[in-house]
Parts: structure tokens; C-alpha cells; sequence
């Protein structure tokens, strides 16, 4: 394709044009490879920013014709320690026009805004990354370490055309890689103090729960809807689905969130007891991203699709569901034997996509690199590793045994609904946190 002269101008070191730029390419997900486009047009023109200042970008396609991916790679001073892969995705989800108040794929700037699909996940990282990449390319700067810049397809429908594909058939590109940073982390919570005060952490994401979707089948009898049936498959799921649906999983705190309350407890003298039965409610008094870190307190099993029967008069032989799980680390088994208990012999399940959930340690000189380069910006702030409820490319990097972080820094306003904005409508980023986050990306990739 070709690339616009008035891309390859000076504009392409601005964080916020550049952002603006990349909403303006709709890279919209469907889930089918058919009619998933522009991913590639956005690849290339962000081999282009990259390629502009020297640098030796790969344009690779990953599974399907049009999945579009860019790599490249910017030589450290000391080949022995490992190489850092900087990762984003260049798809989003889809988003309906009526509903918004700007068009979703404008980019435009207005009120301290860039808004549209991709502003939050994760054009923000992506142009940050292209801003830094591009400053450190220019002033000739040698990272201590080698870095990886990725810019993947398919995040949004689980990487297989995108970071599990290239995981599986172009491990090369990996070589060396020993950390990752990515999304879903590095953004601000303001949280109040005990003397009336607020303090901003930095959530560092340092784990995330398992997804897996799963399909439940009943079989039954087929029949006359008119007649007296005790073995009608769609009662038998509906049953199954409702049991489900209404259960409450325990609660487990895995290491990650005992970590991450502490450090919640210890900012606003709050109580985070192990055995309060209103934990939940003690969380939700930190405001909307209650709802993310509640999340993570127990597996979940949401059902989601419902298939059965094709006549009003006839019973169907078989009846189906998804249900979409996330499940915590280390509760796969004890999660599988409660579902069983709760489905009940007549109807069977099986995985339809099963990934790992992820967890490290919250320790190890990246995350001193990246609580320096956050203190570095914003000094009387502290950084808290977290578990994100969702899933992320991180999945398919873990397993080539790479160390990953959420870190796609960004200083929030306190009242900002973050967490809605992901797959929101007007979803859209402060100009001002993508510019903070572009200097703290600058520290870090340059010190860590
Ligand atoms: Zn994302």
C-alpha cells in the first residue's frame, strides 16, 4: 500500500497525532478472518514510522491473508542480558456509530480527549511505543538491553491469527526474549487516604485468570412437542445454565491480590480481612474499577450462548450452551469437579478454547525499572502489582517461558471511569496521560 506523505512528516512524534492516526484505520475484529480488515494497512504504516527513522522493520502476516504484524528489533548495549519485547495489538472491537458521540474510528481531539475504538486498548500503548522507538532510533540511543518492538493482529478474538500464531510458526522473532511488557497495567487509581489526603498507585499488572470457554451438551430424546416428554435436552441445558449462572465460587486471593490489598490497606486504612464476608463491599468503596478487582476474587462462569431446536412442535435430541470461565491460578481441577457437581450427569462438557491464567512475582530489576521510571514522573506515587480478570497476548508469550507484565503507563484523572472504556462507547484517553506516559515509556525502555 501506499503511505501518505502527510503521515512522514514531523506529526508522527507526537503521541497524540499519532494515536489519532491509528484510531483513524479501522482495524475492527469480527472474530472471522474473512471480513476482519485493516489490519494490515495499519501494520504498514506503522513499519513506515519505523522504517522512516532506520530502523529494519518485518511485515508478516499470521495465519490469514490481510493479519497484519510488524516487528523490530533496536540492538542493546549487552547481547547477553535477555531482550525486552515491547507488545500491542492493532486490532479492536467493533463499535457502533449511533451510539457514540463522536464517530468511533474519527480519532478526534476535543476536551483533553482523543477519542475512539482503540483509544484505551490499545492504540494508546501502540503510539506511544512508535513515539519512543522512533526518539530513541533518532538520538541514536543504546538500550542496555536488546528491544523487541511488536505490533500484533487478533488480540481480540484470542491471537490465533495473531500472538499465539506467531508464538507457534515464528518463535525466531522471540529470540533472546526473556521480559515482556504489554497491556493491561501501568495506569493510575486514586485512592483516599486516611488524613483526607488521596495517593495515586501505578497497577502493575502481574497476573491474569485463565479463559476458558467451554460447551455444554445435553442429549436427549427427540420428539412431539405435543406429547409427554421426560427426556426434552433444552430443559436439561436451561437447568444446567441456570444452576451455573446463579453459582458463587469461593473466594480465593492468590498471591497477587493478598499483595495488591496490602497495599490497598496500608494507603487508606481500610480493612481487607481474609474472612470478611464484605470484602466485596470494601472494595466497592474505591469507586467503578471495583468492579475489575472484585473480579478477581473468585472464578466465574458466565453463561453466554444458548443453541437448541429448529420447529415449535418438535423436541430437539440435543440441546447446547457456552459459558465463558475465568478461572484463578491453581483452581483449574477444584473449579472442573464443582462445575461437574453442578451440570449433573446428563450433561456433558468439553473446552472450546483453554488458556492458561498467568502469574510472577512482583520483583527483579523491571519492575524496579519500571517503579523508577513512574517515581522518575510522578514522585509521592507508588506502584501495586494486580490481576486483571480478562485475558491478554500475554497468554502466548508465557508460554515461551517469557516473563510478562502489564505496563502501558498512563496517568488517569481520579474521577475517570477506566475501566468502562475498554470495549465502551466514547471509549477515549487523556491527551495528558498519553504524554505522561510517553516520558515514562522513555525512561524505562532507555534504564531498563
Ligand atoms: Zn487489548
Amino acid at each position: 500500500m501506499t503511505v501518505e506523505t502527510e503521515d512522514l512528516n514531523h506529526s508522527s512524534d507526537d503521541v497524540v497525532a499519532v494515536v489519532s492516526r491509528l484510531i483513524r484505520f479501522d482495524t475492527t475484529n469480527t472474530g472471522e478472518p474473512e471480513t476482519t480488515q485493516g489490519e494490515a494497512d495499519c501494520a504498514q504504516w506503522v513499519a513506515a514510522q519505523l522504517a522512516e527513522v532506520g530502523y529494519q522493520p518485518e511485515y508478516l502476516e499470521s495465519g490469514a491473508p490481510g493479519r497484519g504484524n510488524v516487528f523490530a528489533r533496536l540492538k542493546g548495549a549487552d547481547s547477553s542480558r535477555g531482550a525486552l519485547l515491547i507488545h500491542g495489538h492493532l486490532d479492536v472491537v467493533p463499535a457502533e456509530p449511533a451510539d457514540w458521540s463522536v464517530h468511533p474510528f474519527s480519532g478526534a481531539v476535543e476536551n483533553g480527549y482523543v477519542w475512539g475504538r482503540g483509544a484505551v486498548d490499545m492504540k494508546d500503548m501502540v503510539g506511544m511505543m512508535i513515539v519512543v522507538a522512533r526518539q530513541l532510533k533518532r538520538a541514536g540511543i543504546v538500550p542496555r538491553r536488546d528491544l523487541v518492538f511488536a505490533f500484533v493482529a487478533d488480540e481480540e478474538h484470542g491471537g490465533r491469527y495473531g500472538a499465539h500464531w506467531l508464538v507457534d510458526n515464528r518463535p525466531d522473532l522471540f529470540d533472546g526474549v526473556t521480559e515482556a511488557i504489554g497491556e493491561v497495567g501501568g495506569f493510575s487509581l486514586t485512592v483516599p487516604r486516611p488524613d483526607g489526603g488521596e495517593r495515586r498507585l501505578y497497577l502493575i499488572e502481574t497476573a491474569e485468570k485463565g479463559l476458558s470457554w467451554m460447551r455444554l451438551t445435553a442429549r436427549g430424546v427427540a420428539g412431539h412437542g405435543s406429547m409427554a416428554h421426560n427426556q426434552n435436552a433444552v430443559t436439561a441445558v436451561s437447568e444446567a445454565v441456570a444452576r451455573l449462572g446463579r453459582h458463587r465460587f469461593p473466594l480465593v486471593r492468590v498471591d497477587t491480590v493478598v499483595q495488591f490489598l496490602a497495599a490497598l490497606s496500608d494507603e487508606t486504612g481500610l480493612t481487607f480481612d481474609h474472612d470478611s464476608a464484605d470484602l466485596e463491599g470494601m472494595i466497592e468503596k474505591l469507586g467503578p474499577m471495583a468492579r475489575m478487582l472484585t473480579a478477581v476474587l473468585h472464578d466465574t462462569a458466565n453463561p453466554t450462548m444458548l443453541k437448541a431446536g429448529y420447529k415449535a412442535n418438535v423436541i430437539p435430541a440435543t440441546a447446547e450452551a457456552v459459558i465463558d470461565c475465568r478461572i484463578l491460578p491453581g483452581r483449574k481441577a477444584a473449579f472442573e469437579a464443582e462445575v461437574d457437581q453442578l451440570i449433573g450427569p446428563d450433561v456433558s462438557r468439553e473446552w472450546i478454547r483453554d488458556l492458561d491464567p498467568y502469574e510472577t512475582t512482583f520483583d527483579g530489576d523491571l519492575v524496579d525499572a519500571m517503579n523508577a521510571a513512574l517515581l522518575a514522573l510522578d514522585p509521592g506515587a507508588r506502584t501495586v502489582p494486580y490481576m486483571l480478570s480478562g485475558g491478554t497476548d500475554a497468554k502466548a508469550f508465557a508460554r515461551l517461558g517469557i516473563r510478562c507484565f502489564g505496563f502501558a503507563p498512563l496517568r488517569l484523572p481520579p474521577d475517570l471511569d477506566f475501566s468502562s472504556l475498554f470495549h465502551g462507547v466514547d471509549e477515549r484517553v487523556p491527551v495528558d496521560a498519553l504524554r505522561f506516559g510517553t516520558d515514562v515509556l522513555a525512561h524505562f525502555l532507555t534504564h531498563c
